[in-house]
Formats: C-alpha cells, structure tokens, sequence
C-alpha cells in the first residue's frame, strides 16, 4: 500500500490518519489546488470524508487552502494545496512532544519510590501513599513492599537519550 519511495507528505499523511489520509495526501499532489469535490471525486472517498481529512490536516499546517469564488456556482470555494516544505517541522514537533511526555514520566519515576503488593492487577503507590496506608494494598490487601524502578528508569533515559540525537541529526 505504502513503501519507502512515496512522498513524505503522503507518508505523514497516513501516519497521521490511515487510507482516507494516504487517499487525500495522493490527490492533493497530483492536482493542485484542488477542492474538497474535485478530491472526493478522484478519490472515491464521500464528501464529509474529504472534509475532515483536510480540515485536521489543515489544523496541522501540513496544506493550506486559498478561498476563491466559483465563477459557475457563484459562491466561494476553497482550493487546497499541501506544503511538503512543512512536512519536516511537523515531524520534528511530533519528537518533541514525545520527548516532553516521556520526560515526564521520566520525571514521575524518579520522583519518589514506588511501593508494590506483587498483585498483577494492583497499580503501584507513592512512598508518601504507602506511608498514608500503613503499607497495605488499598485494592487487595496485602502488604506493600519497595518495588525498584531502576530498569525502567534506565529504559526512559535511554529513550529520551535517543530521540535527542534523532532530533539534533536533523
Ligand atoms: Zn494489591
């Protein structure tokens, strides 16, 4: 359906919303400036379709729309145009997001240590928590004990580390 030689605009585009996306991103190279029944009728895809497709990928800055009045139907039309030059900047903000919320969670891990029942089923408490529940699980019951977070400690500084330098190279 997709390989590594289509457009990365195309690419993006299916990322972000699958076949009615790779549909769209497809028509909107191929004519430019096209309106949202010109990309339904190549495309196959209903009108409202069409719309919601171009609207959200609008709303990500990755095509913009010119409004222009149809001389036929003398009403206005928007034509739409994608911008391949965006393509970049929006996968670099899509990293940058992902490194803040891993961060984060980073940030939670170390935070403070974790107190486990050893229950599958049970989530693991703060020490402040455990200390509030005289260490007892509030789910089951049973007693809470430390629970080392080194590995997934180490699991999301190497991840951030990563898409760091995956950023930089770019
Ligand atoms: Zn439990």
């Amino acid at each position: 359906m997709i390989d590594k030689y289509e457009d990365p605009f195309v690419r993006i585009s299916t990322m972000i919303g699958g076949d009615e996306y790779l549909k769209v991103a497809r028509s909107l190279l191929k004519s430019e400036d096209a309106t949202d029944e010109e990309i339904a009728s190549s495309t196959g895809l209903r009108i409202n379709m069409v719309r919601k497709v171009l609207y959200d990928l609008f709303g990500k800055a990755l095509i913009t729309g010119i409004r222009v009045k149809d001389e036929k139907k003398g009403w206005f039309v928007y034509r739409w145009r994608s911008r391949r030059d965006e393509v970049e900047n929006f996968i670099e903000g899509q990293k940058k997001k992902i490194s803040e919320r891993l961060q984060q969670r980073s940030d939670y891990e170390n935070s403070s240590d974790f107190y486990h029942c050893g229950n599958n089923d049970c989530s693991r408490v703060t020490f402040e928590n455990a200390l509030e529940l005289f260490f007892k699980c509030p789910s089951c019951g049973l007693v809470l004990n430390l629970k080392k977070n080194d590995k997934s400690k180490k699991a999301f500084a190497y991840k951030i580390d990563q898409i760091k330098k995956d950023m930089r190279q770019n």
